[in-house]
């Protein structure tokens, strides 16, 4: 039996990423309240969030100060915009807040709604840039494969998601995609090293190929997230810089994900040593509290915006909202203040690092990957020849079901179990977190009769 307000939803409610008539018939499950790493669901069952909501709670639930100070915002000024020649305190205070955490060339924010908001910003603005450095053809945008920039047009056709191009025709004209360096999947054949520089030469050769006087910009996640937590083998990065530093196109680093301190880094520019021209963020950047979101403008870009290019007719009605703007900057302070970035750094990630790592001896993991605070481990049949529990990648969906039975949040990316939770989780939460994947992860074997 359904709950009342399970029916309301039912009848109502179109859910995102869902496929509504099964979520109709299960009957979604109602998440009601939430403290530190964990949920409450309306019937009183607890889940530790090992997704930390979408890759984005990352100071936690519950934090009070975040709170106060979005009602103090909503009473002094609930709403302004940044468009015409206005600005508000909390929008211009997180954009010199943000440029002094970034990388020294990055100095500039310009704020939207959203991830997907930020990299159409992102597309506009880089076809704005070569319009005004006098070379208009250089348009084409190269992504990659499997990549997740979001789900408006253009960042869903940045993306690299086969299942979102067949619904409506995307990618849209002048974004194409290269290999991605998901060596478990796809390389297998030849070292992690030589497999990072063949992904990282694929761009490369799309540049050669569709030529560099057409090439607009380059944009990638550092590491994948929705993607399945992919992490470039070491030579990928390395080749792939040597690359950008021969053509002239612009870099745009996805840090949707990575950015705010999931690394153990403020941006996983400095985590891997890029140099990015422009740096997409969201998530993490509010915690998720409110929704805000954006793009670090280095200086080489800003300049020709900025000297050259008068009105840039682009800007949401919720860029910067004063009050999520506030929120976000609060966030920041916190983890400033209470020295959690660098925590990440030197005591949490590497402890759960080492404790996830026990998952690689399990019967069903082929692998067990992870830096910062994500991590991945792809469930195999067989762990010699790394063959799948099923076709179709139904064993993700099967483990997802017994992680929720279990109180855990992780998520299925196929048959890749995945997690990013809140970078405050403690190391006896970890302990928890690890105790309840192996119990998961031997459910699913028992359910497909390995033991
Ligand atoms: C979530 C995500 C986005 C999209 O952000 P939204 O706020 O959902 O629009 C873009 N890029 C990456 C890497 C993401 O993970």
């Amino acid at each position: 039996m359904q709950s009342e307000l399970q029916q309301l939803n039912s009848a109502h409610h179109l859910q995102p990423f869902s496929d509504n008539k099964a979520l109709a018939e299960s009957g979604p499950r109602v998440i009601k309240r939430a403290e530190g790493v964990y949920l409450y669901d309306i019937e009183g069952n607890k889940f530790l969030d090992a997704m930390a909501g979408l890759w984005c709670v990352n100071l936690g639930y519950g934090r009070e100060e975040l709170a106060e100070v979005a009602h103090q915002q909503m009473t002094e000024l609930p709403y302004y915009n940044l468009f015409f020649q206005s600005t508000t305190t909390p929008a211009t205070k997180l954009a010199a807040k943000i440029a002094e955490l970034a990388p020294a060339h990055m100095n500039r924010v310009f704020f939207t709604g959203s991830g997907s908001e930020a990299n159409d910003t992102n597309f506009r603005m880089v076809r704005r840039y070569w319009d005004l450095k006098g070379k208009p053809n250089k348009k084409t945008f190269i992504s990659r494969h499997n990549a997740y920039h979001g789900s408006t047009v253009a960042a869903a056709s940045l993306g690299g998601m086969d299942y979102m191009h067949k619904q409506g025709d995307l990618p849209i004209s002048g974004i194409v995609h290269v290999d991605q360096p998901y060596w478990f999947g796809e390389g297998q054949d030849m070292s992690p090293d030589d497999f990072g520089i063949k992904a990282a030469c694929s761009l490369e050769q799309k540049i050669l190929e569709i030529g560099e006087d057409n090439v607009a910009a380059f944009i990638a996640e550092p590491f994948q997230g929705a993607g399945g937590v992919i992490i470039p083998p070491p030579t990928y990065w390395t080749e792939i810089k040597k690359i950008l530093a021969k053509y002239d196109i612009l870099f745009i680093l996805d840090e949707v994900i990575a950015g705010f301190g999931r690394t153990g880094e403020w941006f996983a520019s400095q985590y891997f040593d890029l140099k990015p021209d422009l740096i997409t963020i969201a998530k993490g950047m509010s915690s998720g509290y409110l929704p805000i979101g954006g793009v670090i403008v280095s200086d080489k870009v800003a300049q020709v915006l900025i000297d050259e290019g008068g009105d840039f007719n682009h800007g949401f009605t919720y860029s910067g909202h004063p009050v999520a703007a506030a929120v976000a900057l609060k966030n920041i302070e916190i983890l400033e203040q209470e020295g959690i970035v660098a925590k990440v750094k030197d005591e949490i990630s590497p402890y759960l690092q080492k404790r996830w790592q026990e998952l690689a001896s399990h019967p069903i993991v082929g692998e067990a990957r992870g830096l910062g605070m994500v991590a991945a481990v792809e469930l195999v049949k067989d762990k010699a020849s790394n063959e799948r529990l099923e076709p179709d990648c139904k064993a993700g969906g099967v483990c997802r079901d017994f992680a929720i039975a279990n109180g855990l949040i992780m998520r299925p990316c196929g048959d890749t179990m995945i997690i990013s939770p809140p970078l405050v989780i403690s190391k006896s939460e970890i302990d928890e977190l690890i105790t309840k994947a192996k119990k998961t992860l031997d459910d699913t074997a028992q359910f497909y009769g390995i033991s």
